[in-house]
């Protein structure tokens, strides 16, 4: 299975969540290759992973050489440490045991480094993160790193998510 077809299975095991940013309705994932509404607005899944759910192009200002830099003080240095731990507490303590179905959503996730790093901290099976930033290539360098999660471009202000 390609990583692509990988990232589609994800996604359709937790499609409920997603809405068309075009249209409001529901979507659903077709031929493990696209992300498709009842409007038939199409968004393809990439090769590398993850689905980009824009609906214009926009001149992201942050570029590979800022996520690499940002990537490497998360991951490679303790400067966030106590704040993954707190994070992950804070939802220790506010999810209900009984659910079998925790997402976790990063609205603005860059590269991934902190969603990837609380979730490893909260320790639970049952949780599944969800990434969601503007910059393709922060979304790109997420998809090749974290690939147990589920990563989409996106822009909050047309919100691919329901309420
Ligand atoms: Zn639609």
């Amino acid at each position: 299975m390609t990583n692509k077809e990988k990232s589609a299975e994800l996604v359709s095991k937790y499609v409920h969540v997603f809405n068309c940013p075009l249209c409001n309705s529901p979507m659903e994932v077709v031929d493990l290759r696209s992300l498709i509404c009842l409007n038939n607005h199409t968004f393809d899944f990439a090769k590398q992973g993850y689905v980009n759910l824009m609906t214009r192009s926009t001149n992201s200002h942050y570029d590979k050489k800022l996520f690499e830099a940002r990537h490497k003080i998360i991951t490679e240095s303790d400067l966030y440490g106590l704040l993954h731990q707190r994070i992950s507490e804070v939802i220790n303590e506010n999810i209900e045991t009984s659910n079998n179905e925790i997402m976790i959503f990063d609205a603005g996730c860059g590269e991934g480094s902190h969603l990837n790093m609380i979730l490893d901290k909260c320790k639970n099976e049952a949780m599944i993160g969800l990434g969601l930033d503007i910059s393709k290539e922060g979304i790109l360098m997420a998809a090749k790193n974290y690939r147990k999660l589920i990563w989409f471009v996106g822009d909050l202000a047309k919100s691919p998510l329901v309420d």
